[in-house]
């Protein structure tokens, strides 16, 4: 089962959140549609907070939900690697869980 959801990375707009290449430029996660079809069920990504850009800095798509801002999640048990943050002690994503918080 799938859903549409608005594109974390761009909030909606089908534009890139950074203008890298012109304001012109297309959201590279939805395509330019400012819209996502996510797996169901699906949680709010907790390593990018559901904003869908990487919590590291660089301008690109959260890595765990590839800018879609939530993850496919059938668990409810809290990850007890990472104690549901979703992170390493390296700030990459959890290797248990990887990066979704819950496994
Ligand atoms: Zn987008
Ligand atoms: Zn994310
Ligand atoms: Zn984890």
């Amino acid at each position: 089962m799938t859903k549409i959801i608005n594109c974390a990375y761009c909030n909606g707009t089908g534009k890139d959140p950074f203008e890298l290449l012109s304001s012109f430029s297309g959201c590279q996660v939805c395509e330019g549609t400012g819209q996502n079809e996510v797996e169901e069920p699906s949680i709010t990504c907790v390593f990018c907070a559901g904003s869908g850009k990487n919590p590291l800095g660089a301008r690109v798509p959260c890595i765990v939900c590839h800018g879609k801002g939530s993850n496919y999640c059938k668990s409810t048990k809290i990850c007890d690697l990472c104690q549901g943050t979703g992170k390493s002690s390296d700030k990459l994503p959890c290797l248990r869980c990887k990066g979704i918080g819950f496994c």
